[in-house]
């Protein structure tokens, strides 16, 4: 039986003389493996679908417990990404990111969106990396379970609070202190908090539209991939990679 679905390839390995393994985050299955024959051979067809971070339409079968790819249909290449080490660099660490957060057999549509969405940021709109990845970052978060709680201070209740605690994802004032504050608070402004308000609540469609001064999409990076970090308990080697290209 012939199954389509779109996807982003996240990963490839060589497999057997002229094969490759992909692992695909799709809209329909989930992050999972796709087998490409003969993809290393200079005529085939699938060659272009089958690099990293290229999107595309698969028609795939089951054959032995495992997807086979039938034919592939190139959606969106990222040739800007390809040229550019700090924007491959990023985008790479978007990739182990949803690496990471999608399961198999587990449809997570709304992160490939979010993938494709920040790709598309970087690359044809070129708004600032720091803005693109905040949003990546935060909204990865809520998808993965990890909504914080930005109404007001956790403590008082008031509605402009100047702490993010990363550990908990709930707002707070510096004067405010109970047995609640333990975890590590970072300094949000407004603007930032504005922002944090914003991401983790817009319809996908409007996600990059908002402005934000370089100085505070920095702040805001910041607080998103420490947060984001904590939350999923592990670094990202393309993200120290990505930070030392900016020293
Ligand atoms: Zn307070």
């Amino acid at each position: 039986m012939f199954e389509k679905t779109e996807g982003i390839v996240l990963r490839a390995i060589e497999y057997k003389d002229t094969d490759k393994l992909l692992t695909v985050l799709t809209r329909d299955l989930g992050k999972v493996t796709f087998k490409a024959r003969g993809v290393k051979s200079k005529n085939s067809k699938l060659r272009a679908a089958s690099q990293i971070l290229t999107f595309s339409e698969f028609t795939v079968t089951d054959f032995q417990g495992r997807y086979v790819i039938r034919e592939a249909v190139c959606k969106e290449i990222f040739p800007e990404l390809q040229n550019d080490l700090t924007l491959l660099s990023l985008a790479s660490y978007f990739v182990q990111v949803c690496d990471m957060v999608a399961q198999e057999a587990d449809p997570m549509p709304e992160l490939l969106s979010l993938l494709l969405n920040a790709l598309y940021a970087l690359s044809k709109l070129k708004l600032p990396q720091a803005m693109v990845k905040a949003v990546f970052e935060l909204r990865t978060a809520c998808i993965a379970g990890f909504l914080p709680d930005l109404r007001g201070c956790a403590i008082c209740g008031r509605e402009d609070p100047d702490r993010f605690n990363i550990t908990q994802g709930v707002l707070q004032c510096a004067t405010c202190r109970s047995e609640d504050t333990n975890g590590i608070r970072m300094p949000v402004s407004a603007g930032v908090l504005n922002a944090m308000r914003y991401i983790s609540s817009a319809d996908p469609k409007r996600l990059f539209s908002f402005r934000l001064s370089d100085v505070s999409c920095t702040e805001l990076s910041q607080i998103t991939e420490s947060y984001l970090t904590m939350r999923l308990e592990r670094g990202f080697s393309a993200l120290d990679f990505y930070k030392s290209l900016l020293l």
